[in-house]
């Protein structure tokens, strides 16, 4: 077995060690659908605002036709007791006018009154959406927050795992540690098994007489015949 085994095999744990944070980071959840909530809960301020506002256009047309109408009735009346028109029939027509035109006016204001409930509740839903939204962007603040200081806390784990890596790596001989790092991404990130009661820990395959025989006296990187791992005996081990 290559005198550097017990080096990859402690370098494969940090690998592995590392590739666990690593894995912590990508799985964080960096509040996605926090922020798509948001996102409705403004389009949906929005189409309440728009609607307020239509209805809003449309009270001050009703109010501007309300004022017109009784300034109509007001002339018209002013007109009626002025003792301009003394023909009968006129006055009758000017009369059955101004009846008609207070009936109108009677019937826009009920309307009026209807527009203006309409409007309180619209804007009790304009409360109401204003609210969800600086929830919404309340909470995902929060979480920003705390996936930031997460993501953070792992990645300067993972820096510190990385130079002790580094360190390792450095007393490994070159040609092992090049192999050790094709092997490794070949393989699934593990390029190194053990041996456990003479079989390969990965694969399980039972490892041959020869294979025993060459790890126990040739200084060298001996791989697992069936799975290609570099082998690792903890009993030849010193
Ligand atoms: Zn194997």
């Amino acid at each position: 077995m290559h005198h550097h085994m017990s080096l990859l095999r402690d370098l494969q744990a940090l690998d592995h060690y590392i590739d666990r944070l690593r894995q912590e980071v990508a799985e964080l959840d960096n509040g996605e659908r926090l922020r798509e909530k948001i996102e409705r809960s403004r389009r949906r301020l929005e189409e309440v605002k728009a609607r307020y506002q239509e209805i809003h256009a449309t009270a001050t047309n009703q109010e501007l036709r309300l004022q017109d109408l009784g300034e109509r009735i007001r002339r018209a009346e002013a007109d009626l007791y002025s003792g301009r028109i003394t023909n009968p029939r006129e006055l009758q027509l000017l009369q059955h006018e101004i009846e008609q035109a207070k009936q109108s006016r009677e019937d826009m204001e009920v309307e009026m009154l209807r527009i203006w409930e309409r409007m309180e509740t619209m804007k009790n839903d304009i409360d109401e959406a204003e609210r969800d939204l600086q929830y919404a962007e309340r909470l995902y603040q929060a979480h920003v927050e705390d996936y930031n200081q997460r993501k953070a806390a792992l990645e300067s784990e993972i820096a510190f795992h990385l130079s002790e890596r580094a360190d390792l790596a450095a007393q490994i001989d070159s040609d092992a540690l090049a192999r050790y790092e094709q092997l490794r991404q070949r393989l699934g990130g593990t390029a190194v098994a053990v041996v456990e009661q003479k079989a390969c820990s990965v694969c399980h395959t039972l490892l041959t007489p020869y294979i025993l025989k060459r790890l126990q006296n040739e200084d060298a990187l001996i791989a697992c015949e069936s799975c290609g791992r570099l082998l690792y005996d903890p009993l030849l081990a010193h």
